[in-house]
């Protein structure tokens, strides 16, 4: 039976293949007559799906070898806690900047400020006009020439894309030529990661929560530069400490094992799709099909500034709000799941992560234009 099209914004779509491998191996693992539920994190079976999970992951990227990359819990959410525990004692001045663009760069500065000092280097918080046209607020990005950043503050956070608004913002500027040059770059890209290249020599830090491209909820994914660690205050929890995660190889305490295997499967699989650059073509491929279509409609809207739209999460909105249930009722008869937006904003939200191919969204699409003929 064919299975439906799943537009989840997370826990979202894994690759068939990545499910019906771990189906296989499920309780005898390459011949070691056990689940990898089952081993010892120490033994010589997971440590090699830990090797190969990193390897793997460090090829995709790129991630230069003075980046750390490690496997840890408490969702994106604990590292709104771990990254300043971590980071903002590296100068002595305990500050920190933030950029607000939605939900989750909110959560992130909220919780940072019982850390230390903390302000907002910028904010999309209120209505803009934009080359004439008008954006509400938590729509649009500011502009990196607008960001006011302290020289001195430990690093500069912001959200690379906003999961709820659908605002996703990759153009990472130089630090030095916004007068902040010992500032780095810490990004949330817990719903973009491994859909597009990252540009290590712009970024200090990434972290990101598995769950949407990466692999099941459990495991937290954090690439750091090697500088940046080591200055953890005293009251960070050692098993948060990225130094000591770091010198354990992400064993100081019992990782995630199954979490990070099924990770590791991914990444494999992502490499037989061609890697990230390949992967990225397909994402165009399909965000252009969709904004295209919604572009055209003047039944459906969109309201994010378009230089900013989420390739990853689509927000849109029927005219005819009153139409919303019949709308997702019908939608999921047609086997197209989860695609209710967010209580905060509203209205319908498609998530077109890795594991979505340009198939779902055409299936989308089709759906969407009876819908509209039906009703519009
Ligand atoms: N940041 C972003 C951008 C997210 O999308 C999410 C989860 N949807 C979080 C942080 C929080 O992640 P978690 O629930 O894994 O803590």
């Amino acid at each position: 039976m064919a299975r439906p099209w799943n537009f989840s914004a997370g826990p979202s779509a894994l690759p068939l293949e990545v499910l019906e491998q771990a189906a296989r191996e499920m309780t005898n693992w390459h011949g070691s007559g056990m689940s990898v539920m089952e081993m010892s994190h120490r033994g010589k079976h997971f440590t090699q799906i830990r090797d190969e999970a990193v390897a793997d992951l460090r090829e995709l990227l790129s991630v230069p070898e003075n980046f750390h990359i490690l496997f840890m819990q408490g969702g994106a959410t604990a590292e709104n806690a771990i990254v300043p525990m971590n980071l903002i004692g590296r100068n002595g001045a305990g500050k920190a900047d933030y950029v607000l663009s939605g939900s989750w760069s909110n959560k992130s500065y909220k919780e940072a400020q019982r850390y230390g000092d903390i302000a907002v280097a910028a904010s999309s918080g209120a209505a803009a006009e934009i080359d004439g046209a008008q954006y509400g607020p938590w729509t649009w990005f500011p502009a990196p020439e607008t960001w006011r950043v302290r020289s001195d503050a430990a690093y500069l956070h912001l959200c690379g894309n906003e999961t709820i608004g659908g605002v996703e913002f990759t153009d990472w500027p130089d630090m030095a030529g916004l007068g902040a040059p010992d500032v780095p770059l810490v990004v949330d890209a817990s719903s973009h990661f491994l859909s597009r290249p990252i540009d290590f020599t712009r970024v200090g830090m990434v972290y990101a929560g598995a769950q949407k491209n990466a692999g099941p909820a459990g495991v937290t994914v954090v690439i750091v530069r090697d500088d940046l660690i080591g200055h953890a205050l005293p009251i960070c929890p050692s098993a948060f400490d990225y130094a000591n995660v770091a010198a354990a190889g992400s064993m100081f305490n019992t990782p995630p094992t199954y979490a990070i295997y099924i990770a590791g499967l991914v990444f494999k699989w992502l490499k037989r799709q061609g890697g990230v650059a390949a992967i990225e073509a397909q994402n165009i491929r399909k965000a252009e099909a969709l904004y295209s279509f919604l572009d055209a409609s003047n039944f459906y809207i969109t309201a994010v500034h378009g230089p900013v739209r989420s390739r990853m999460n689509v927000p849109f909105f029927l005219k005819d709000d009153a139409l919303n249930a019949e709308f997702l009722a019908q939608a999921e008869a047609r086997g197209l799941m989860q695609l209710k937006g967010h209580k905060s904003v509203g209205g319908m939200r498609a998530s077109l992560y890795n594991a979505v191919p340009f198939e779902g969204v055409q299936a989308l699409i089709s759906f969407m234009q009876e819908f509209e003929r039906q009703y519009g």
